[in-house]
């Protein structure tokens, strides 16, 4: 609590200013090591999903304060590109024992302004301490290629050097997991950083700074902003920003990606998902039940990874009653309740939308087996609540099927084989993740082989890579060509310098010009 409220400060309202409690607290810029108060006249709100309160304030930060924050990157680099491998390594060893320290208070500043559990939470800065931990391995993930020899007294090696200023521009369902995917690779690799975080959970990202700075990080090798289609582009156009990390739907990561590759600046672009999981009838029922539900609601169905579309191949499709009794067994609550297994949506207007999509799917001829939508949470009446949602006989030309949702909502389709189910998830535009349950090999094996998809589980139902791998969604789910963290996400954050040194002995000296291409 210390830690945040050191954050936030109660600033008494200024005329001009829209009209809001004082009493509201307003969240910080971080420009050049210190935390400061936008001077600007524009605030979005932060509500609590799970009650509609409003419980800060976000500045959407200005021009001058915008350019501030470049300016600081900017002189910042020379510095910490030329701090020591070991110096940046050191930063970070602290960085991830102050996360570990500190997660019990990270989770908690999600669930408030997210709505996910408190167990959800501390999953989602965990996820993202296993990329610092990963990022402390810079000594050994920057190291080049060195050929000696390749010719007579001559060398070739290759360095891996940070680009200069990059930046992050994170969604709101993971507020702890996607900043820390983001800013610890590129600054670890000499980078400094630019990051703009979800304008609905800025506080976690905040608390993420504090720890950092507190580990070591120099003034101005992290700078934070604020605010939306104006930040964006901010980034998406400033010079001195020379590559983009984006997470979130596809309608903005479409557009920053285009908007930043056309000003020359590297894009990795992470988006939406419809992720499949296949059930072959020899699957082991209870497991997978179990964990098509888990994957389905968790989280409220507000993951990139959430496994929201069945397909029952076969006897599988006798499997639904069973499979909406045990969705019926789930606890929804406020996330910072005892025993909640499923929290709020993050505004009214999503929960608007997913029923709208729900709606969509009677429409069209669906079956509704199990309506969420007007679930009520004792304590909790202006929630974004709902409930778990299974609607069966879904086909492919349905709009439930072709949005992503995001919501607790799981839309179940039937195949005759697995070559069937093949084909269908082949069709979907995006290629997230998808999972495939079955206790026989082949079968895994031929599903693996042929599906087009990023990544893919094997009876496991959210194949989110750990980092030393990358984060590889692919087709309609991801734009660029190299991915979030692992090699990958060091290679994104790193460009190559080739040296080729000749050191002759005297008497080799060349004795007049050599006019033809070296061979
Ligand atoms: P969002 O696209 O609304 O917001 C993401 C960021 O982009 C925010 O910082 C926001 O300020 C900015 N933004 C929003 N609309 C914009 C626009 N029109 N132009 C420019 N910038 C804009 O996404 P969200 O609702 O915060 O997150 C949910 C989405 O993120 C889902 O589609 C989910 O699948 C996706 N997601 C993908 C991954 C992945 O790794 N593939 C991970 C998490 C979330």
């Amino acid at each position: 609590a210390a830690l945040r409220s050191a954050l936030r400060t109660k600033v008494p309202l200024r005329a001009g200013q829209m009209c809001y409690s004082s009493s509201v607290p307003t969240v910080k810029l971080f420009i050049d090591g210190k935390f400061v108060e936008s001077k600007t006249s524009e605030w979005l709100e932060i509500h609590n999903p799970a009650t509609n309160e409003v419980i800060a304030r976000v500045p959407k930060a200005t021009h001058e304060e915008m350019l501030a924050a470049a300016e600081s990157c900017s002189r910042s680099f020379h510095s910490w590109s030329e701090t020591s491998a070991l110096t940046r390594q050191q930063v970070f060893l602290r960085y991830q024992q102050l996360i570990k320290d500190n997660i019990k208070e990270l989770a908690k500043a999600i669930t408030v302004e997210q709505g996910k559990t408190l167990a959800d939470a501390e999953g989602d800065v965990f996820r993202g301490l296993q990329v610092v931990e990963h990022a402390c391995s810079i000594t050994s993930l920057m190291l080049g290629e060195t050929l000696p020899s390749i010719t007579k007294d001559m060398d070739t090696y290759t360095y891996r050097l940070p680009l200069g200023v990059c930046a992050g521009i994170a969604p709101f369902n993971f507020p702890a997991m996607i900043p820390l995917w983001m800013f610890p690779m590129g600054m670890v690799c000499g980078n400094t950083y630019l990051l703009k975080p979800s304008e609905r959970v800025p506080t976690c990202t905040m608390l993420l700074a504090k720890l950092l700075q507190d580990a070591g990080a120099p003034d101005g090798t992290l700078n934070i902003i604020h605010g939306q289609h104006d930040a964006v582009n901010f980034i998406c156009d400033h010079p001195a920003i020379k590559a983009i990390s984006f997470v979130g739907s596809n309608q903005a990561g479409e557009y920053i990606y285009e908007r930043g590759s056309r000003n020359g600046k590297r894009v990795q672009s992470n988006m939406g998902a419809k992720n499949h999981g296949v059930v072959m009838p020899d699957a082991n029922k209870e497991n997978t039940l179990n964990q098509l539900v888990g994957a389905a609601f968790g989280a409220a169905g507000q993951r990139c990874m959430a496994l929201s579309t069945a397909v029952l191949v076969g006897e599988a499709r006798n499997w639904l009653p069973e499979l909406v009794e045990r969705t019926k067994a789930l606890r929804v609550n406020a996330g910072d309740q005892p025993g909640a297994d499923l929290g709020p949506l993050i505004s009214p207007q999503a929960k608007e939308r997913v029923c709208s999509l729900i709606q969509s799917g009677v429409d069209e001829g669906a079956k509704l087996v199990l309506d969420g939508r007007n679930v009520k949470v004792k304590g909790y009446e202006n929630g974004n609540f709902v409930g778990p949602t299974i609607i069966s006989g879904v086909t492919p030309e349905m709009k439930c099927y072709t949005e992503e949702i995001f919501g607790p909502v799981l839309i179940v389709l039937e195949a005759d084989t697995l070559d069937d189910a093949i084909r269908l998830v082949n069709k979907n535009p995006y290629g997230n993740g998808t999972a495939i349950f079955t206790t026989n090999g082949a079968t895994a094996r031929k599903y693996t082989h042929e599906v087009d998809v990023g990544q893919v589980g094997v009876n496991v139902p959210i194949p989110v890579p750990l980092p030393m791998f990358s984060f590889t969604g692919s087709r309609g789910s991801f734009r660029g060509d190299t991915n979030f963290y692992g090699k990958q996400g060091i290679q994104f954050y790193t460009q190559i310098k080739t040296v080729t040194s000749q050191w002759k002995a005297e008497d080799a000296t060349l004795k007049s010009p050599a006019v033809t291409m070296p061979t």
